[in-house]
């Protein structure tokens, strides 16, 4: 028996079948459909909505016919067009936008600064529900900041499914030396419709290390406070 990430196989049938369904129609926009843009629009989308683990030997078609999961493929269309819009714009000469991850583990001899994922949620100040389609960026010296890979966004928005939690994972910055230790600081900025912007910011310890071809890319994530925006024109209590 094995875990299985159930979300792997809707989004795979999904994105597959959006790619099929553009390519049919000579959609203008979509510059490739090859096996990597699809792989990568899946990691695009699979970043971005919870994982629903399930013990294999019990029928995958069955669980997936669960009534609940209704929402969550409202969200996987959403994210997979987006996606497959990113990935078709990204005019990269290798096809596969993980090159950047994988050519710092490869390379090995370099040490740089890996950045813990960052997760957080955006929250009604009121109402104590999360907000969907929130646009979170995540800035450094009043710049966003670059993602490790184009499967990640910055900014990016937050889901009905994903109970308005949004993740960035920064792309690792060289270091002189290896064991250094630096205090990187950012700011998160949200803005929603109906709501007062918002901002919050805060600042991580990050030493800097040499990554072993075996060791592969583990990033640990750091949980961020929950941040709460206020209906436009309503009383904040908090302040
Ligand atoms: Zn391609």
């Amino acid at each position: 028996m094995k875990i299985y990430n159930l979300m792997e196989e809707l989004v795979e049938k999904k994105v597959n079948k959006l790619y099929d369904d553009l390519k049919a129609a000579n959609t203008v926009w979509l510059s490739c459909d090859c096996q990597n843009c699809r792989l990568d629009t899946m990691a695009f989308v699979l970043n971005r909505i919870p994982p629903k683990y399930i013990i294999s030997s019990r029928g995958i078609t069955h669980t997936a016919a669960d009534a609940n999961l209704t929402q969550i493929k409202a969200d996987i269309d959403t994210l997979a067009i987006e996606g497959i819009r990113l990935v078709s714009t990204s005019k990269r000469p290798t096809h596969n936008i993980k090159t950047n991850a994988e050519s710092l583990v490869i390379s090995g001899t370099k040490p740089f600064f890996f950045f813990p994922t960052f997760t957080g949620t955006v929250m009604d100040g009121l109402s104590f529900e999360p907000i969907a389609n929130a646009t979170i960026t995540l800035l450094r010296d009043g710049k966003p900041v670059e993602m490790i890979d184009q499967t990640w966004a910055n900014p990016t928005k937050t889901y009905q499914s994903t109970k308005g939690t949004y993740s960035f994972c920064v792309k690792p910055e060289e270091a002189k030396e290896e064991k250094l230790v630096t205090n990187f600081q950012f700011t998160i900025q949200v803005e929603a419709e109906g709501y007062e912007p918002t901002q919050y910011a805060f600042s991580t310890p990050v030493t800097s290390e040499i990554l072993r071809e075996n060791r592969g890319l583990s990033l640990y994530s750091l949980k961020l406070q929950d941040l709460f925006m206020f209906p436009v024109g309503s009383e904040n209590p908090m302040e």
